[in-house]
């Protein structure tokens, strides 16, 4: 995939740099991030890649080479959140991912007025529970701050590219995704505190162990995931607004039994307690990981998987499928990843069992008849960096 020279054919001059920034998935803690908690992704070789040159004029011109749409022309002072959504969804919606970004470091007062061109194209998987929206903003929030040299360190390019997402493209990401993809490294997993964006590298080196951690791309999203995030999230702070807490974080694992015994709402006490359960699931993932025994978390992602089904119930029967049958034909354990209602699963595997349990979730689906699934081992990758 030769970006610069499709960029330099689009624009009839060469890109200033190019630039890729990471899908991720996460490995363990799952709407812990809006609760200020834990989580744990790994970015994936697939990559959001720009090509980009900084402008003088204050012109924004954006394209990517995965939508069919022309080059959407923008002013940069002219940005405001609702410049592209108010032309809907369609096909030019997309651009609102960058142009977001772009917005957020100029609210913010960073210096972009010059504005820029920018092409690009991505190998990230959309609307998997991939976070291919965050390598966009990413890849752009990236390349922006080495082309204007403004400094800014990589937990701040992702708040800006959370903030775009949020308040210009509209959808309610906790931090997550732009974390993985802006500060992921090759072979570990990103131990992230969401209360003050301090991580930590975990060596996550699957191949030295003989294992193979699978994504699962179940091909299916679930009308009812759109609403069913913001309800959780309502769901979460009102637990914690009951327990007298900020955010659920800060109900400490040993006091769960006494925090639910306080909760009189049925489904806030199965919010809570996944929350709770998962943020110490993180810490048990890392415990041991830090001692070398990778094998030893299989079990607590399957238990996670459990959380998710039947105490946040965000999964869905594409997802469960994958998950019980991964384990019944010799996975270590496997979990939904994600926002839920569809998207991917995570499977680890002895990587001499990878075929097999791959061929077993296959014929799963079709006996079910559901769409073939795609299945890939997640690779522990790089994060956003300049390529070129
Ligand atoms: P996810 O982040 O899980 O893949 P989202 O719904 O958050 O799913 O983001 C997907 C959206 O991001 C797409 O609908 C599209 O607007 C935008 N997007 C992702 N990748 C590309 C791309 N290569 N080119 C243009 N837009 C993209
Ligand atoms: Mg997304």
């Amino acid at each position: 995939m030769d970006v610069a020279g499709q960029f330099t054919e689009l624009y009839g001059y060469a890109p200033d740099g190019v630039w890729s920034a990471p899908g991720r998935v996460n490995l363990i803690g799952e709407y812990t991030d809006f609760n200020e908690g834990f989580v744990m992704p790994l970015a994936l070789p697939h990559t959001a890649v720009a090509a980009v040159a900084r402008r003088t004029d204050g012109v924004l011109r954006l394209h990517s080479a995965d939508i069919d749409a022309p080059v959407a022309e923008l002013r940069v002072d002219e940005l405001t959140p609702l410049t592209l959504t108010a032309r809907g969804a369609g096909q030019g919606g997309w651009a609102a991912y960058p142009a977001g970004v772009v917005w957020a470091l100029r609210d913010a007062g960073h210096a972009v007025s010059g504005g820029a061109d920018i092409h690009l194209a991505s190998t990230v998987p959309t609307g998997a529970g991939l976070s291919s929206s965050a390598a966009l903003e990413v890849v752009t929030a990236l390349a922006l701050n080495d082309l204007y040299e403004l400094g800014l360190p990589r937990p701040e390019l992702a708040v800006i590219a959370q903030r775009a997402e949020n308040a210009f493209v509209g959808v309610p990401c906790g931090v997550m995704d732009q974390m993985a993809s802006a500060c992921a490294t090759t072979g570990h997993a990103l131990h992230l505190d969401c209360r003050d964006l301090s991580i930590r590298q975990i060596p996550f080196d699957l191949a030295a162990q003989g294992l193979q951690l699978l994504v699962v791309d179940t091909r299916v999203k679930h009308e009812l995931g759109d609403g069913a995030y913001a309800e959780r999230r309502a769901g979460c702070e009102e637990g914690a607004a009951t327990l007298g807490v900020s955010h659920l974080r800060d109900v400490a694992y040993a006091e769960l039994p006494s925090a639910l015994a306080r909760l009189t709402d049925e489904k806030i006490r199965r919010y809570v307690r996944h929350i709770v359960s998962d943020d110490h699931r993180v810490e048990q993932v890392i415990a041991l990981l830090d001692v070398g025994d990778v094998r030893a978390i299989g079990p607590v992602l399957t238990e996670g998987h459990a959380s998710l089904r039947d105490d946040l119930r965000i999964s869905c029967e594409e997802l469960d499928l994958v998950v019980s049958t991964a384990n019944a034909s010799g996975a270590i354990g496997a979990r939904m990843t994600g926002g839920g209602f569809g998207g991917s699963a995570i499977v680890l595997v002895e990587e001499p069992d990878a075929e097999s349990v791959t061929k077993s979730v296959l014929e799963a689906f079709a006996t079910a008849g559901f769409t073939a699934p795609r299945v890939f081992p997640a690779v522990p990758s790089a994060g956003a960096r300049r390529v070129a």
